[in-house]
């Protein structure tokens, strides 16, 4: 059980690699092209930890595990990002940016942001209703993004394939989902 004495809610880099084992918990995968493994961590002096470069099979990129999240860019530590977000979720009646503050000994401004950005990236949008309902035709389709590993011309031992599978109501909304990729390195 969870609590909020857990190392990843006080020390960034427990914060971080908590992060890590959850969106990565088959390693590291490049969140700008999508490709897994052969990337590199970035270490010396000049990088912040936590930074990995995409292999030369994929974009070169840099990344972190905040990337494409809403942690990304922030100057508030991951480890109050995190403890923001556990209590948020955890409280039975929510939790005002008020208690926030206190309990996690940010600044109000700072406390407001964190639960603002949160409950943002946690809302759904208005799509709360089942689709469908009221007898409308519901489709759903999946399609795969990326490549395929094979031994194909070219093939270097990689692939990288995002399952996308989408809900589209007629007239209506549509919803998509990534699927967990499901090839990994060769
Ligand atoms: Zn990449």
């Amino acid at each position: 059980m969870t609590s909020l004495n857990a190392p990843h809610f006080h020390d960034d880099d427990a914060a971080r690699e908590y992060l890590e084992s959850i969106r990565w918990p088959d390693g590291p995968v490049c969140p700008h092209c999508g490709v897994i493994g052969g990337h590199y961590q970035l270490e010396g002096k000049a990088h912040r930890k936590g930074l990995y470069k995409c292999s030369e099979r994929g974009c070169r990129k840099q990344f972190s595990v905040t990337v494409g999240t809403v942690f990304e860019r922030s100057h508030i530590p991951l480890s109050k990002w995190l403890a923001a977000a556990y209590l948020l979720c955890s409280s039975k009646k929510g939790m005002s940016a008020h208690q926030l503050h206190r309990t996690l000994g940010v600044t109000y401004k700072t406390a407001w942001f964190l639960a603002h950005r949160i409950r943002f990236a946690m809302a759904d949008f208005g799509q709360t209703g089942p689709m469908g309902s009221g007898g409308g035709v519901v489709e759903a389709d999946e399609t795969y993004i990326g490549r395929k590993p094979g031994r194909t011309k070219g093939w270097k031992g990689w692939g990288h394939k995002n399952v996308v599978f989408t809900l589209v109501e007629r007239e209506g909304q549509a919803r998509s989902f990534t699927s967990p990729a499901r090839c990994s390195t060769g």
